[in-house]
């Protein structure tokens, strides 16, 4: 299995759920190699491998995926987790740094995963089926003020993922996406420490934000035989926030 931008947060969280439920893992970084060829050597199980790629430069996808494929012997699951973040309020960002937020946000968190899809499936189909589970986010569904190309861009993968599971089905391939709410991670670390945190926390029940633990359960299950029929959903992992009236 491959997952991108595993070198921390969630998708570290990840890689670790596969490595302990026994597969091998393509562990995906951009510029973190000894953070990611740490966790390849702290993993349990052999056969974990490091890559490397740009998820905004459609030549490094390609040799991403196929370069797992190829170190794994094949490629069973997709999960395409790394995404960038930045605020971009329509009414505190020049023309410019408008643009640029813009392409930035959906060359890696929409078009690196749609072409990382691409090249999986090609992988897939000749082991006769496969997985792509998507991160998206809860800003796919709501509103704030700084992330309307992040929120596009997640929208989008929610699209992509439920046409991609109706294409793929017949190959065996099923297509499934996560949308979390807020959990803690490096992404979210200094937004959570702000005085926007406690009431971040209070949207849910439980009064905190999840574990990235959380968000690598729901995406390890979404993997297993089990979740076949799973295809073409977005899961909501939100801690119940949001449901108060
Ligand atoms: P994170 O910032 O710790 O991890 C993001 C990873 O993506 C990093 O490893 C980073 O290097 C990688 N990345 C960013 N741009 C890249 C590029 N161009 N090429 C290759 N790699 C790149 O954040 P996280 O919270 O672990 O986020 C993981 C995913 O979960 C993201 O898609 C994010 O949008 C999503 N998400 C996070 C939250 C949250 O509250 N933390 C909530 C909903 C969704």
């Amino acid at each position: 299995m491959l997952v991108t931008g595993a070198s921390r947060g969630i998708g570290r969280a990840i890689a670790t759920a596969f490595a302990e439920g026994g597969d091998r893992v393509a562990i995906h970084h951009r510029d973190s190699a000894q953070l990611a060829e740490e966790l390849r050597d702290s993993l349990p199980g052999d056969g974990h491998t490091v890559v490397r790629a740009d998820l905004a430069d459609p030549d490094d996808v390609r040799a991403m995926v196929d370069g797992a494929a190829e170190r794994l012997g094949g490629l069973d699951v997709l999960v395409n987790n790394a995404g960038v973040y930045t605020p971009h309020p329509i009414t505190d960002t020049s023309y410019e740094q408008w643009q640029h937020e813009w392409r930035r946000t959906l060359d890696t968190n929409l078009l690196g995963p749609a072409n990382a899809c691409w090249c999986a499936v090609r992988h897939m189909r000749e082991r006769g089926g496969g997985r792509i589970i998507n991160v998206s986010s809860r800003g796919a569904f709501r509103g704030e003020p700084g992330q309307p190309a992040y929120g596009a861009s997640k929208a989008g993968l929610n699209a992509m993922g439920q046409s991609l599971a109706v294409a793929l089905g017949p190959y065996g391939i099923a297509v499934a996406t996560v949308a979390p709410g807020y959990v803690a991670t490096d992404m979210t670390n200094d937004h959570l420490k702000s005085a926007r945190g406690d009431e971040i926390r209070a949207q849910s029940p439980f009064n905190r934000v999840a574990r990235p633990e959380e968000i690598a359960a729901a995406v390890h299950w979404l993997a297993s035989p089990a979740a076949e029929w799973a295809s073409g959903t977005v899961i909501d992992l939100n801690g119940a926030s949001y449901l108060r009236t």
